[in-house]
């Protein structure tokens, strides 16, 4: 941070590319040396980096150089690479020697193409110095505009502008920019307003305007001077007056924004490696704030939110470009833009064309015309929200402007869930808005529906959510500083910014319910209070009191809203709307149809009931994966006798209870064999935590000593004795059946007798009978035996044909080292990865929560575990038990069912080792068959 006033600067004067230490070494001729390139112009037609240099480069650069190169007006400007980022950090926030005179040649040559120099006071050139990683971090980090201005550029610029109003708003702006970036003046605690702001706005109150527009020239004059007081107040440094010296400033405190905690909680929550660096963008300034016929805008070449196909975005006259996407003014739409400034819109529209032809994707754009004439600024893929991935993707291969392998690239598989989602119900939304309960309209920027209690601000979000509250923040405006409250939320709102303020792009990134630019209510932060202003009066809502956003239509509604399912729940389980009606389903179920012709992966469905099993084939289930039996037993009249099993001290008194459940597990498992037709059925044996069945009350002892004929003490004292220390490392699994084989007995015999009766029906099923939880050959020999022995038993009663398989989980480390073995008993392997990633990490998976959040902190694990999984350990044994099991049976089906079957990156990963099939919970199907033909597209 520069702390002193210099009158000359040595910090970007041209210095001699130093001889690194390489070149001083006798070992290598200096010739041999080849010059770090840490800078990269672009401009007058040509540049010298391209679209795909985003490593180096970050996006930002990279399509600048893309549009420069392929014909866009683009003003002239410079990329500092994020290897420097890298260098900068690693040394202490030091920027590299070499760097000095890059800057300044690239710098002259800005000058030359421009006709403008840098801090001349009678034609000044004024520049822009912007952050660009090789994702987008949208707001994340630091922006300073007008940088080059003091007192004799200003009063140069007034002069060669002829208007003074428009040279001292830029300086205004530009002091307070780098105040607030590179000076670090903050607001002091979160009720307080930015201090700069709160000086603008006692200026308009002094000169008696409203908006900032509105301030003359010499207010504009007097704001600078009191910024600059201001900060030598609070700051104690007087204000930069050099423009090299205030450009190495802003380079330094962009490069240091990639340390930010907003930043560094954006690349959390979105998987981006710290490692990566910004790069740092230096670009000639064009000015939107010159006036009337300037403006400055923000747009998307399809619509973000629903993936429209038209050209959709918002723009400020006499504005400057951070005054869009900051939110704190409300644009007009772009269709206006037509009207004011026709040939430049036409030029726009022209452009937006020649991007999306080039990029094949769909483009968020940042323009400004200075007196009628149009500049491009930005240009990226713009974020979207799931519905218009998936409409943007299928639409474009209708245009043949990509394929369909393309397309199934481009969409998020996690994003497929918000298709999923709930939406209002139609009714209970009527009869909200007929007692007068709609507040307000804003604009809808991130679709779906969410009630929850309000709070104002972010950190309470995160405090509320965390105790299990379903929070709306509302808020005048959001900032990147909000992240992590947003990120709690179901869903927000503002009072101000447009589409493309930093709310929106947050909420579609989220998916996030959102409404944006609700210009009816207003903010009393210190009360804890908003205000909804209505023709009908005043409405006060406090923290806490329950709202409903929909972010379809942008309504904000008083009070809590009962939800329904989505198109596509409607259409495929619920099976009330017609497909014809439904088109966010057709386009659903035209990229489901490509991705199954790819993928070679099958997917099965983790299920327990016969309901589940049918929203599983719904969803595109081949089969089941897992059917938990215990499960079976949460359900109605049914765990009374699993508990009379579980408390049994004999194996009469066992063999009683397992009669009684008996017809009840036969019953369930024809039902999920009716459900899945001829498609393989896993159905694993017995595998409680015991404790988890057991009766924690009163009442329920009561129950069970009356049902079992026993005395209350006589309950508590067994219940006492089934008490374990570690039950997820205890007395389950196949253990239970080792120790109890009466229980595999009966379950055996259920699934055959249910397959029989079936079969009969004429559904030809092949059960696939499952042992948990083994650690050795030998437990599943046992198992295997029992299982054996009672379904050749019923299918021998039954004098029909029933074919079955008897195969194993693979989670505990010993069975998958020693699958070779394993093999030669088990017909298939299924990974069971929940318990796989427990026992090969030591860490139980009820008590995760304790160490995660402080292990992702530290980076002891970049990501849970128990979500994706751990390539390098887990992993590992995964492969290897594969090659074992393979090299005993050489066809040997091998599945996952653990939750990471539903995870993308594990779903690639499973794919990679040679699986037959991933399993996992029917809701997360889509999400598994889109992952699993990406794998595919990605070799
Ligand atoms: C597993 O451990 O991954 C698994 C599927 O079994 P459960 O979660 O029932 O222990
Ligand atoms: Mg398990």
């Amino acid at each position: 941070m520069p702390t002193k006033k210099k009158t000359g600067s040595k910090a970007m004067k041209p210095t001699k590319a130093r001889a690194s230490k390489a070149t001083k070494s006798k070992a290598k001729p200096k010739a041999a040396v080849k010059r770090v390139k840490r800078v990269y112009f672009f401009g007058g037609g040509k540049a010298e980096g391209n679209k795909d240099m985003k490593n180096l480069l970050g996006g930002k650069g990279a399509n600048l150089a893309e549009m420069t190169n392929i014909g866009v007006p683009v003003p002239p400007g410079f990329t500092i690479t994020t290897e420097v980022c890298t260098e900068f950090n690693n040394a202490g926030g030091k920027l590299p020697k070499d760097l000095d005179a890059e800057v300044t040649t690239a710098v002259a040559k800005m000058e030359k193409l421009l006709g403008k120099k840098f801090g001349d006071p009678s034609n000044p050139l004024l520049v822009s110095v912007r952050s660009g990683a090789r994702a987008s971090m949208p707001g994340m980090m630091d922006t300073i505009l007008n940088l080059g201005l003091n007192d004799e550029t200003a009063a140069g610029l007034a002069a060669a502008s002829g208007n003074e109003r428009f040279a001292f708003d830029s300086y205004r702006r530009f002091v307070a920019m780098y105040g607030d970036v590179v000076l670090e003046m903050k607001p002091e605690r979160k009720e307080d307003h930015d201090p700069f702001e709160v000086l603008l706005t006692a200026k308009k109150n002094a000169v008696g305007v409203k908006v900032d527009s509105e301030l003359p020239a010499s207010a504009l004059k007097e704001l600078v001077a009191e910024f600059k007081a201001a900060i030598k107040q609070h700051k104690g440094v007087d204000f930069p007056t050099n423009p090299l010296d205030q450009l190495t400033g802003a380079i330094k405190a962009v490069f240091r924004s990639w340390e930010n905690d907003r930043a560094n909680v954006y690349r959390k929550l979105n998987n981006i490696p710290s490692d990566w660096g910004t790069a740092v963008n230096v670009q000639a300034m064009v000015f939107g704030n010159k006036g009337n016929e300037s403006a400055t805008g923000v747009c998307f070449t399809r619509n973000p939110s629903t993936g429209e196909n038209l050209f959709y975005g918002e723009f400020l006259v006499n504005a400057q470009g951070e005054d869009v996407v900051a939110g704190t003014r409300t644009p007009q739409k772009i269709a206006a833009l037509e009207e004011d400034f026709p040939v430049a819109y036409k030029q726009l529209y022209e452009i937006r064309k020649k991007l999306e032809k080039h990029y094949k994707d769909m483009q968020d754009i940042e323009f400004t015309v200075e007196d009628k004439k149009l500049f491009m600024l930005q240009c990226r893929n713009g974020k979207r929200t799931g519905f218009a991935g998936v409409r943007i993707a299928v639409e474009m291969v209708d245009e043949k402007l990509i394929g369909k392998d393309e397309a199934l690239r481009r969409v998020e598989p996690e994003a497929l869930n918000q298709l999923l989602r709930p939406v209002f119900d139609g009714a209970a939304k009527a009869v909200a808005v007929k007692e007068g309960r709609l507040l307000a309209k804003g604009l809808p920027a991130g679709p779906g529906a969410a009630t929850g209690q309000i709070v104002f601000f972010a950190d309470d979000a995160e405090a509320w959510a965390a105790q299990g509250k379903n929070v709306i923040l509302c808020r005048h405006e959001t900032s990147p500083e909000d992240i992590r409250g947003m990120n709690a939320s179901l869903g927000f709102i503002t009072a101000f910014g447009g589409m493309t303020s930093h709310a929106a792009l947050v909420a579609r990134q989220m998916g996030k319910v959102c409404i944006v630019g609700c210009d009816a209510i207003s903010f009393d932060y210190h009360a804890r209070t908003m205000t909804v202003n209505s023709a009908k009066g005043a409405t006060v809502m406090k923290e806490g009191d329950w709202v409903s956003l929909d972010g379809f239509t942008g309504e904000f509604i008083n009070g809590r809203i009962n939800t329904t399912p989505s198109e596509v729940i409607r259409v495929l389980i619920e099976k009330n709307l017609d497909p014809k009606d439904a088109p966010v389903y057709q386009q659903y179920a035209k990229l489901m149809k490509w991705a199954d012709s790819v993928r070679q992966l099958k997917v099965r469905a983790n299920a327990d009931q016969p309901d589940q099993a049918e929203a599983a084939v719904s969803f595109g289930a081949e089969g089941i994966g897992l059917c938990r039996t215990e499960h079976m037993f949460f359900g109605e009249g049914k765990i009374g006798p699993m508990r009379e099993m579980i408390v049994a001290e004999n194996e009469a008194d066992r063999r009683a209870a397992l009669a009684k459940l008996l017809p009840l597990q036969r019953d369930d498992f024809a039902g999920i064999f009716r459900a899945m037709g001829s498609r393989p059925v896993t159905i694993r044996t017995l595998d409680p935590p015991l404790h988890e069945f057991l009766p924690h009350d009163e009442a329920g002892v009561r129950e069970l000593a009356q049902a079992t004929g026993r005395s209350v003490d006589a309950i508590k004292a067994r219940i006492a004795d089934l008490h374990e220390s570690n039950p997820m490392l205890g007395h389950r699994g196949c253990r239970l059946g080792i120790t109890y084989p009466e229980i595999t007995e009966m379950q055996a015999r259920a699934i055959i007798e249910a397959a029989v009766i079936v079969n009969k029906e004429g559904i030809k099923t092949e059960p696939e009978i499952m042992i948990p939880f083994i650690g050795t050959k030998k437990e599943l020999d046992l198992q295997t035996a029992v299982v054996r022995a009672a379904a050749d038993t019923v299918i021998a009663e039954s004098k029909t044909k029933v074919k079955y398989l008897v195969g194993t989980m693979i989670e505990i480390p010993r069975a998958a080292i020693t699958a070779a073995k394993v093999a030669e008993t088990a017909e298939f392997f299924s990974f069971g990865t929940n318990d796989l990633t427990q026992t090969t990490f030591g860490l139980s998976r009820d008590d995760v929560p304790k160490v995660l959040a402080s292990y992702l902190d530290k980076e002891v694990y970049t990501v849970d575990p128990f979500v994706s999984i751990d390539r390098e350990g887990v992993g590992y044994l995964m492969k290897h038990a594969v090659a074992g099991g393979r090299s005993t049976r050489k066809d040997l089906k091998c599945g996952i069912c653990g939750e990471h079957g539903g995870d993308p990156s594990s779903v690639e990963f499973c794919h990679e080792i040679g699986l037959n099939y991933v399993s996992c919970s029917p809701y997360r199907l889509p999400i598994a068959r889109l992952a699993a033909a990406q794998a595919v597209l990605k070799k």
